[in-house]
């Protein structure tokens, strides 16, 4: 797609929206349909740089747009952990970032949108305006139809560089700790965990929190374009006992506590390695990331965790964040108060699926939710589980689009 005033193709069998493809599943993906492909819609439309009001095409970077607004003095209000994702697929996974507690998500920040529906309606869509399409589509896995523009209230910055803090934890207990007294003092906060460690020390990990630097007339540059992984390696690079090596070697790095940093490599850590993904070899991996209510957060996350180290397999990449209070617009967004936790798995097979089944039962006792955006594989009792407005959510699909994950998690109701 070019020209965001088209109509769309009439087509025999289903189509959908793609972006950029950094969804790890298959919510950007339809089996035996038509993908549009969204990244052709690349224009700016509008720039306010005394309000930070800006409008844009949906298949604009992330990254092209912080080029434009950074220099200007404003910032993404909210981003994910890449700068590769375009807007409209940001939008359409109502995606959240390091600070949440603060901003909530993306959805939170639209102010307007373009919809092309495929009775050839070209909807301008806003909390007020077709309200119910705006909920539906923040957060709506592009099933609602083509997002054509959207305009975003970006957030201000003094500089393009931020003050970290780092800090090691020894168990899962100090991280909620260093994650409340971080709630007041810090807009961003992530934690990395060495979920290989021995069953005693299995939460230990590193706690990094950051805000805005100013008052900088200079800081570091951003990184150049780094190393690219050239070529599949015939088995995984990060799996196997090397794996219980690295993390232990990774929680004992020596790291000044405090640092000035370029926004890119906080926020944006694995686009510093191209084709990252291929160190997972010819299988591949699949990600798994739940949220789990505060109440329940400590134990649930325990539980995980044992879950993982009994299982024999271990993640490379394990990441919690804090969910706060500030409730998204989207009827389906996946973000809610709690703790996140994030994993990668390299892809082996049954034994892989029915890890992750495991955790998907773990996290539904506990009343937690799997994000649409990092699944490949999760059962549709579960889904509508977690999603539980996904019936309302139903009636606003536009009957010419679906996708492999839709169909999948439907898939036992037609029966
Ligand atoms: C390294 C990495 C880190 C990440 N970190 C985070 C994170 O911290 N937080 C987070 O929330 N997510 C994170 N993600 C997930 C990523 O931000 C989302 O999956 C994002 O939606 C991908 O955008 P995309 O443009 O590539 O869209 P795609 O993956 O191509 O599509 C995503 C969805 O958007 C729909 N879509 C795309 N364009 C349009 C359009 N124009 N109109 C309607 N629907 C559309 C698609 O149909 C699909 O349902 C991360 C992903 C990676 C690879």
């Amino acid at each position: 797609m070019h020209d965001r005033d088209a109509a769309l193709p009439a087509l025999p069998a289903p189509m959908l929206a793609y972006g950029n493809g950094r969804s790890y599943g298959d919510v950007c993906q339809v089996e035996g349909g038509s993908l549009l492909r969204a990244r052709g819609l690349d224009r700016f439309i509008a720039f306010d740089r005394a309000t930070g009001v800006l409008r844009c095409e949906a298949g604009v970077l992330l990254d092209e747009l912080l080029r434009l607004a950074v220099p200007a003095g404003w910032f993404l209000p909210v981003t994910p952990g890449t700068r590769y994702a375009t807007v409209g697929g940001a939008l359409a996974n109502d995606v959240h970032g390091k600070n949440h507690p603060r901003a909530g998500t993306l959805g939170r920040h639209v102010r307007a949108f373009g919809l092309r529906r495929s009775d050839g309606g070209h909807l301008t869509c806003t909390p007020q305006q077709h309200a119910e399409l705006f909920a539906a589509t923040i957060g709506g896995l592009g099933l609602t139809g083509l997002v054509t523009w959207v305009e975003l209230q970006l957030g201000a910055v003094a500089s393009p560089w931020l003050a970290v803090e780092t800090l090691r934890f020894g168990e899962l207990a100090e991280f909620f700790a260093l994650a409340d007294a971080s709630l007041a003092s810090h807009e961003h906060a992530v934690a990395w965990i060495d979920c290989l460690a021995p069953r005693g020390r299995r939460g230990r990990g590193v706690f990094s929190r950051a805000n805005a630097a100013c008052g900088l007339a200079d800081g570091p540059a951003p990184p150049r374009p780094g190393l690219s992984v050239p070529f599949t390696p015939p088995f995984p690079l990060l799996g196997g006992p090397g794996l219980r090596s690295f993390n232990r070697l990774y929680w004992h790095l020596p790291r000044r506590r405090h640092r000035i940093v370029h926004y890119q490599p906080f926020f944006y850590p694995l686009d510093g390695i191209g084709q990252w993904n291929r160190l997972y070899g010819p299988r591949g991996f699949l990600q798994h990331q739940c949220v789990l209510p505060p109440s329940v957060a400590p134990a649930a996350i325990a539980a995980l965790l044992d879950a993982i180290a009994d299982s024999g397999t271990g993640s490379f990449l394990a990441v919690l964040k804090t969910f706060g209070a500030l409730a998204s617009p989207g009827l389906l967004s996946f973000p809610r108060p709690g703790t996140t936790l994030a994993l990668d798995f390299p892809f082996r097979g049954e034994a892989t699926f029915a890890l992750l089944a495991r955790l998907d039962d773990l996290v539904a006792e506990a009343g937690g939710a799997v994000y649409p955006a990092k699944d490949a594989r999760m059962r549709g009792d579960h889904f509508r589980r977690f999603f539980p407005a996904w019936e309302t959510f139903s009636r606003h699909i536009d009957p010419a689009f679906s996708s492999s994950f839709w169909r999948r998690v439907m898939a036992d109701l037609a029966d």
